[in-house]
């Protein structure tokens, strides 16, 4: 996008808008809902060109990188789709060059005072669901210099709070460092940056970088949030997930981070009805959900993806109703634990960045959320305090999952 604005192309950013000479798509294609999801914005975007609202209509991005002929053939009134890595090509079709001297700089699409930072693309693991490995390949680290690079230009404009994101964020440099570099990237951008909150998103289970614990505890500015996706509990599912952890080593992990970082929220995200969950297996799952109790939860119905290990050992086995009732009963438990634990912060005041205005509250965020995934603070806007800064607030109110507050 920076490329694009820079050759003078203005970016507006708004998947409803069907009003611009071009139109690209940037899709998501790793299970049923986003695809179906990509395919209704790419399907309202061909009428709009074919009203003559668009003149070029491309689409980009997983979607199109996996189903390409797909596309092409079902539905040809796109201008041009492209994979995901024709970043050049785009500029091309753009009547554009590639600048180096931008390498790095970034255009930001959210509010601003966040932003994601990829550390890597891909992932080695072989998770018998996943169509990730499919569509993006194995992991190829970015360098620590070049990270720390575009970072360094995210906190010039402006940026709070950085996410460091990759499909496995602990697999991070074992490719170009031998070595897991996770926690030496977080002490390095902690030292060369002021960000006040440096969050992490997907640790997977297995070879956690022990070293990450005390990078975590001991530094203020790394957010006490671990996101740690468990998708199982039985030893017979993580098998059959192919998942390199088993109960036991999960357990002894997420034990290990409670008792080693104190105040440290752990999200998780599961899987409901994976070919082989049978009521017993379930059954086990709900147990573990409600005697572990994670602060933060996500549970997805298992999507039959085509190629993936899953898609051609298994039957989906479980019918829709059954994984769509696991996963309502699952995040109906996680709403009473939910409720449980916000109760216990009523009164307390909390470090609280205030994302946006809705309506007649404003809305923020703890270091214990992430955006869009998490919970939020609901402030009133009598309050008069400004989106993108960070202020103390006290808690009044808490529900299942959302908490409401005034400032301190
Ligand atoms: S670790 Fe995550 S991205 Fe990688 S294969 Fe497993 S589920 Fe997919």
């Amino acid at each position: 996008m920076k490329q694009v604005e820079a050759g003078g192309y203005e970016i507006v950013h708004n998947s409803d808008s069907t009003d611009a000479g071009t139109v690209i798509i940037n899709t998501c294609g790793f299970i049923n809902d986003a695809k179906q999801e990509s395919i209704d914005t790419i399907l309202g975007h061909v009428r709009a060109k074919q009203r003559g609202d668009i003149r070029d209509l491309f689409v980009m991005g997983c979607l199109a990188e996996r189903y390409m002929d797909e596309l092409r053939n079902e539905i040809p009134e796109v201008s041009r789709y492209f994979g995901v890595n024709n970043m050049n090509d785009i500029l091309s079709e753009l009547g554009l060059r590639r600048r180096d001297d931008l390498l790095g700089d970034r255009t930001i699409t959210g509010p601003g005072h966040y932003a994601y930072l990829k550390v890597s693309e891909g992932c080695d693991r072989t998770c018998a669901f996943c169509a990730i490995p499919l569509i993006r390949g194995k992991c190829i680290s970015r360098t620590l210099e070049e990270i720390l690079a575009e970072a360094e230009t995210l906190e010039r404009k402006g940026v709070k709070e950085l996410i460091l994101v990759a499909q496995d964020l602990s697999w991070y440099g074992l490719d170009i460092y031998r070595k897991q570099a996770l926690p030496e990237l977080v002490l390095k951008l902690l030292e060369s940056t002021n960000f006040e909150w440096i969050r992490l998103h997907y640790l997977y289970p297995a070879n956690f970088p022990a070293e990450l614990i005390p990078v975590i505890r001991d530094n203020p500015r790394v957010c006490k949030y671990i996101d740690i996706p468990v998708q199982h509990i039985t030893d017979t599912m993580l098998g059959l997930m192919k998942r390199s952890h088993k109960r036991q080593d999960t357990e002894k992990l997420l034990n290990t981070l409670r008792k080693e970082i104190p105040g440290a929220v752990i999200r998780t995200t599961l899987i409901a009805g994976h070919p082989g969950e049978t009521e017993t297996e379930y059954g086990l799952l709900r147990d573990f959900v409600s005697s572990f109790r994670f602060d933060r939860l996500g549970v997805f119905a298992y999507s039959h993806e085509e190629d993936t290990y899953s898609f051609l050992n298994y039957n989906d086995d479980i019918p829709e109703d059954t994984k769509q009732s696991r996963v309502a009963e699952l995040m109906e438990i996680q709403q009473g634990i939910s409720a449980e634990l916000n109760g216990s912060y009523v009164g307390k005041t909390l470090k609280v960045l205030i994302d946006r205005r809705d309506g007649e509250f404003l809305v923020g965020r703890t270091e214990y959320d992430s955006p869009e995934v998490d919970q939020e603070v609901l402030i009133p806007v009598s309050s008069g305090l400004t989106p993108g800064l960070f202020y103390y607030i006290r808690i009044t109110k808490a529900e299942e999952f959302d908490l409401y507050g005034v400032p301190a």
